[in-house]
């Protein structure tokens, strides 16, 4: 039987890129439905799952000729998304430059693309959980005078708000006492809190969970299987779960009430999306909470410098201020002192010593006493390349720009952007020398020497020292990070060697001495930001030193002490370090930002081209440059284009790789310029003057450079 449609609605759904489709695609419908209903949609010879969006949004056209084909199915047991939610996936489309469909989409869990109707409504009449215990186990802790003083101005302000703490101020306190304000409030009041890390996830749902119950809290990353995810994400989105804990894709979550985002470690560059939509969970928090009218807090011992200066107090000359209110915590809790900072300098070392010892016997004298140290080297592997003494030859990857990498517990050659790995050559691959040498050194090698080191070292209780690595080559198996890390806790392990998987965010009790051994090579970085990192990371790293003020007191011995090997002693970077002066450090930075044009006093963008050979990615990016002046495109005006450039590892998986920066004083017009530009570079693709090439994207306020 024929019968007319009643209605017609706008469809966001995820169109492959090259589909040539818009955003929204128009279906017929029996009846009217609300915007944000979830239903099944035919595309092409499929069906998809798709988002009812508002109609004046629409921007996608029937192509000619084609009849409107009617949904599939309507997900009934699904409440529509509500409209703030679309609001968020429609601002992080347009600000980010990707098409709506692709956002929404991939900000909904998988399994609720991939179940039919039928399956997910089995899957929403099956009970919930069999529940523990009635939660608030932990009783809230007295607030210290900061922390109340903190917490007293979150209850009074509107925010935004940036938590400056210490390193072991109590934020997280602070985190879990607004949360309640906030829950309490209102019985449907909703909280979200984003930690940049998956493996920081499980201890804080520890304790949000010892705090609220189990049935309050869910957790929302990619760690998690298909079917949790999908449980979760209903828990949020129906209001049952108040608080979801997640990454950066949390920020996402359908949350009804949302009255509160906290964003944990906020300089936390983990909190860039580097694929697809390459948002800033940070940024989109920020919007998502103004609009939805929900507080957002972000703390950090280290802000990011963006967030600083959106935060600097009204002064004379600048009677407005920043935007966000700033917070200070500086005292550790129990009047806990941070690290004394002691540098090495490296100048008047043995050449290549890799434990100076001084620093040996630093460790050796806290092994002795039963306390634990960390030692940090931000490069995993046993030594970054192999060389051959007698032709020179390097293990570098064939598909790629880079050295494989030496990695001896399993003896390949791996190389750690495409993945291409081989066994280790017995004899050089040239010229047949079985003189085939390691240069620098890995996580693996100083774990190797450490072993070696301290093999006459005594614990307290007799034992010998011993030695742990935590990095991602001993995190691949699920749940390995957790055993590795209780280990730690439980004191089994009293050197432990580490990427900067180690220096974030744990709450270890007896690390009493921390250790970067060769923080330099981040100082000469072509990256603006890497002296910002470094001090965030050296800081964070520092911050697991001393952490119980209780055990410092009852070891009566030496304070805790972060220790630095290197060759620029009198740098910026470790002079602010040694006096855990982060406003110091900011301030010059920011100086230099200015002086120079750089964010957060101008706004950037990247188009980066990926090509068969680099001519053909620079071609096209050039190619695009000069058509966005011929067309005299908005904003460009106010817009530098920078020529294109091969990117610092220019090839990966036999790909080459271009990009070209975009910079403006306006972030308006930055965003014009950005969006009348989406067309021709789309356009641009399809011209047969740029063969080779295999992609391009727009990366908005991008973190690596
Ligand atoms: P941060 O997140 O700032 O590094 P945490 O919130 O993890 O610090 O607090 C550090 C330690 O101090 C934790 O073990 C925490 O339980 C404890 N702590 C925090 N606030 C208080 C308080 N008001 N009284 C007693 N202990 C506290
Ligand atoms: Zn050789
Ligand atoms: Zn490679």
């Amino acid at each position: 039987m024929q019968t007319a449609a009643a209605s017609i609605v706008q469809v966001a759904l995820h169109a492959p890129s090259h589909s040539g489709v818009g955003d929204l695609l128009s279906y017929a419908s029996p009846g009217p439905l609300p915007p944000g209903t979830l239903v099944r949609v035919p595309f092409g010879a499929r069906e998809v799952l798709g988002v009812v969006w508002d109609a004046d949004e629409a921007t996608g056209e029937l192509p000619e000729g084609a009849t409107m084909r009617p949904i599939a199915g309507v997900l009934a047991g699904v409440a529509p998304l509500d409209a703030p939610w679309r609001r968020l996936v429609g601002f992080a489309a347009r600000y980010y430059q990707r098409a709506l469909g692709e956002v929404a989409l991939a900000a909904l869990p998988p399994q609720l693309r991939d179940l039919d109707p039928e399956q997910l409504a089995r899957r929403l009449r099956r009970p919930a959980a069999p529940a523990g215990g009635t939660g608030q186990d932990m009783p809230a802790v007295a607030l210290t005078p900061e922390q109340e003083s903190a917490r007293a101005q979150i209850a009074a302000e509107k925010g935004p708000f940036v938590l400056f703490g210490s390193t072991g101020s109590g934020k997280t306190e602070v985190y879990l006492r607004c949360v309640q304000e906030a829950l309490d409030a209102d019985p449907a009041a909703q909280a979200l809190v984003m930690v940049p890390e998956i493996n920081l996830t499980p201890q804080l749902e520890e304790r949000f969970v010892r705090r609220f119950g189990p049935q309050a809290v869910v957790s929302l990353h990619s760690g998690m299987t298909n079917p949790q995810r999908l449980k979760s994400w209903l828990a949020a989105h129906s209001g049952t779960a108040r608080i979801v804990l997640g990454t950066r894709m949390a920020v996402f979550a359908s949350l009804p009430g949302l009255r509160l985002v906290v964003v944990d470690e906020e300089h936390d560059p983990s909190y860039k999306q580097q694929e697809g939509a390459r948002y800033s969970a940070r940024d989109l928090a920020i919007w998502r909470g103004r609009e939805q009218g929900a507080k957002v807090l972000l703390g950090s011992a280290t802000p990011s410098l963006e967030s600083w200066h959106a935060s600097r107090p009204p002064t004379a000359e600048d009677p407005e201020g920043g935007r966000y209110l700033r917070l200070h915590m500086p005292s550790r809790i129990g009047a806990g002192q941070l690290p004394r900072v002691r540098r090495v300098d490296m100048n008047q070392q043995p050449r290549r010593a890799v434990f100076t010892a001084p620093l040996l016997a630093a460790i050796t004298e806290r092994v002795q006493r039963g306390e634990q140290c960390m030692v940090l080297l931000n490069r995993r592997g046993y030594a970054p390349v192999l060389h051959c003494a007698d032709c020179g030859w390097k293990s570098n990857c064939p598909h790629c720009s880079a050295h494989q990498v030496f990695h001896k517990t399993d003896r390949t050659l791996r190389c750690h952007h495409c993945g291409y790995t081989v066994r280790v050559p017995r004899h050089c691959p040239t010229c047949g020398s079985p003189d085939i040498q390691s240069m620098g050194r890995g996580t693996e090698q100083l774990e190797e020497q450490l072993a070696g080191l301290l093999s006459e070292v005594l614990r307290p209780d007799g034992a010998p020292a011993r030695i742990a690595r935590i990095d991602a080559d001993t995190t691949k198996a699920k749940g390995a990070l957790e055993t590795q890390l209780a280990q730690v806790h439980a004191g089994e392990v009293d050197v432990l060697v580490g990427t900067q998987m180690i220096a974030k965010g744990h709450d270890f009790r007896r690390i009493t001495l921390v250790a970067a051994v060769q923080p330099d090579g981040a100082l000469f970085s072509s990256d603006f930001r890497s002296a910002e990192r470094l001090f965030a990371l050296l800081m964070q790293a520092g911050g697991r030193a001393g952490r119980d003020a209780a055990y410092m007191a009852a070891q009566g011995g030496a304070p805790c002490e972060m220790w630095v090997q290197t060759y620029h002693p009198q740098h910026a970077v470790f002079e602010a370090l040694r006096r855990h002066d982060y406003p110091a450090f900011a301030a010059q930075q920011l100086a230099e930002r200015q002086e120079a044009g750089m964010p957060p006093f101008a706004y950037q963008a990247l188009v980066r081209a990926d090509a068969r050979t680099q001519e053909v990615a620079q071609a096209f990016l050039t190619a695009a440059s000069a058509a966005a002046r011929e067309q005299d495109l908005p904003g460009l005006a106010h817009v530098t284009l920078y020529p294109p450039v091969p990117l610092t590892i220019q090839r990966v998986a036999n790909v080459e790789r271009a990009q070209m920066l975009l910079e403006s004083g306006s972030r308006a017009a930055l965003q014009r310029f950005l969006a009348a530009w989406q067309p021709v570079l789309h356009a641009a693709r399809g011209d047969p003057a740029h063969r080779g090439l295999v992609r391009w994207l727009v990366d908005v306020d991008p973190l690596a450079i």
